[in-house]
């Protein structure tokens, strides 16, 4: 499995980019689940999945970001 981080080129959104290099998959697009914007698109037949992990509003809020767990 190989991971990768996109920022949709529209909206800003940030998303984590898991590509499986034993798993088939399909050829395919995905698309932002925010704005709808072509984030990428394949002809070749590897699973790939498109999680967003950060939505493009949660940069310019004002809420304070919590302490990291784990300390
Ligand atoms: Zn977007």
């Amino acid at each position: 499995m190989k991971m990768s981080d996109l920022t949709c080129p529209s909206c800003s959104a940030s998303y984590e980019v898991a590509e499986s290099i034993s798993a088939k998959g399909n050829p395919g697009h995905a698309q932002c689940a925010i704005c709808g914007a072509m984030l990428a698109s394949w002809q070749d037949s590897k699973l790939r999945a498109y999680r967003l992990v950060l939505a493009p509003e949660h940069k310019y809020s004002s809420v304070p970001v919590p302490p990291s767990p784990g300390c």
